[in-house]
């Protein structure tokens, strides 16, 4: 948790995140493969949210095993998040690992993320009033970004 609880928004520049993602599948002793490779070469150029199925089309010449495989590791492990579409099939964006908070605009579809988080008073609060031994939350804020409004 941060103690600071200042929430500020994190960009993903692809070439600082792919570099990112590389390291820490090396530290994790993952082979880094042409085939994974790909795959991060093609969530980065997702600008918003996308399926399973999307991040599959645009790597015909991918296995559909491994890119299923290489978004649940990146899932698993922070480097991918996943966006609750209202009304909608959720989607995936590329993130950082830790705890973070996601921006959505609900017209164009585009992600801010956020790093810090200011939910952890309320958590106090709620802990205390209810007895509950409080183990996480989501959440997700949407509405428009700068262009859509
Ligand atoms: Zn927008
Ligand atoms: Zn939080």
């Amino acid at each position: 948790m941060n103690e600071s609880a200042q929430s500020q928004p994190v960009a993903v520049r692809p070439d600082v995140w792919t570099a990112a993602v590389r390291r820490a599948w090396q530290s994790a002793g993952l082979r880094i493969t042409e085939p994974r490779e790909r795959v991060l070469a093609a969530i980065v150029r997702f600008r918003t949210p996308f399926s399973a199925e999307q991040l599959y089309a645009e790597l015909p010449e991918t296995g559909r095993a491994t890119v299923y495989r290489t978004l649940e590791q990146l899932h698993t492990t922070g480097w991918v998040a996943r966006i609750h579409a209202q009304g909608g099939e959720d989607g995936y964006v590329a993130s950082y690992p830790g705890h973070m908070h996601h921006l959505v605009c609900t017209n164009c579809g585009a992600v801010v993320i956020f790093e810090g988080c200011v939910v952890d008073a309320l958590v106090d609060e709620l802990a205390r009033q209810t007895s509950f031994a409080i183990e996480g939350h989501l959440l997700q804020l949407y509405g428009r970004c700068e262009r859509c409004r």
